[in-house]
């Protein structure tokens, strides 16, 4: 027996793309490989073997197929859509030398530490709606990740990335930059997905840094972050006027409060936060 083409699959299964689960499905095998081709180069590696993969929202597989091909030591999957899990089941009977564990779940509630063996990669064609939560989520518990390989719409992935300054930097960018080395793999534009959406797709590679804030730290660079970018057109002065000890640690830091949140780098945030 051998694999249907994903057309076939998608057609067989009758897998209509569902707008409130963000289904934009890639289904042409020389993307999903050439996606996983980037992400082992820019991490020095010929094959995922000795790593465990976590992939969220395989959909019709075809990402997935490209992960198998890298020989992970076990690949799980988690997927909300039950009609993918069908699918998963009939790739798992085809897999020969990796163990693919199928979880029909939310990702939102899926613990990988718990879950899944290190060292950990984790790769997704994230759904839109739910990838900046997803990615918040992630940043929190990032040491237990070697590296993250995820799709977001080009508008979030530049959130992310933004340097200081930027009309895009706000807390995105201020958290992940400071957690870890974002490197650019590639952009996707609409026509590469069935559907094809209205917007362009990066795919960001994520690697923890060697020193990363403590918990607590993380907390406080999420309140003042919150505070200063709620308000980014205001100075600090007023932005942050609800906690006077990060206005005193300003000062402290010879950051005058006269300036706006764009115009304090991530460094900025970890100091102010490592102070409270
Ligand atoms: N990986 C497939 C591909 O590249 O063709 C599908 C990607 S599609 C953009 C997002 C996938 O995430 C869909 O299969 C969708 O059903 C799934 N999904 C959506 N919300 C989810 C959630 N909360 N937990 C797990 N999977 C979810």
């Amino acid at each position: 027996m051998t694999l249907l083409s994903l057309r076939e699959t998608v057609r067989q299964y009758g897998l209509l793309a569902s707008k409130a689960l963000g289904q934009n499905f890639l289904l042409d095998q020389n993307i999903t490989d050439k996606i996983i081709r980037l992400s082992l180069k820019q991490q020095n590696k010929a094959s995922f073997s000795g790593c465990h993969v976590a992939e969220i929202g395989p959909g019709p597989g075809g990402l997935t197929r490209s992960i198998l091909a890298a020989k992970p030591s076990s690949l799980t999957v988690v997927e909300a859509d039950v009609r993918c899990i069908a699918i998963m089941e009939e790739l798992k009977a085809q897999t020969e030398d990796v163990v693919l564990n199928i979880i029909n779940g939310d990702a939102l509630d899926f613990d990988f530490s718990k879950e899944i063996l290190p060292p950990r990669q984790l790769i997704s064609n994230l759904p839109y709606n739910i990838s900046v939560s997803l990615l918040i989520g992630w940043l929190h518990q990032i040491a237990a990740f070697e590296a993250m390989t995820l799709m977001f719409q080009r508008e979030v992935a530049m959130r992310i990335n933004a340097p200081v300054c930027c009309k895009d930097y706000g807390r995105l960018s201020v958290i992940a930059q400071l957690t870890c080395n974002i490197d650019k793999l590639m952009e996707l534009p609409p026509e590469c997905f069935t559907p094809a959406p209205k917007i362009h797709s990066t795919v960001l590679l994520f690697r923890p840094k060697a020193e990363l804030p403590s918990k607590d730290v993380l907390t406080n660079i999420e309140k003042i972050t919150t505070f200063s970018f709620g308000q980014r057109r205001k100075m600090l002065r007023q932005s942050l006027k609800s906690c006077p000890r990060v206005l005193e640690q300003c000062e402290n830091m010879n950051i005058p409060l006269t300036a706006r949140a764009e115009e304090l780098s991530p460094q900025d945030y970890l100091m102010l936060a490592q102070a409270l």
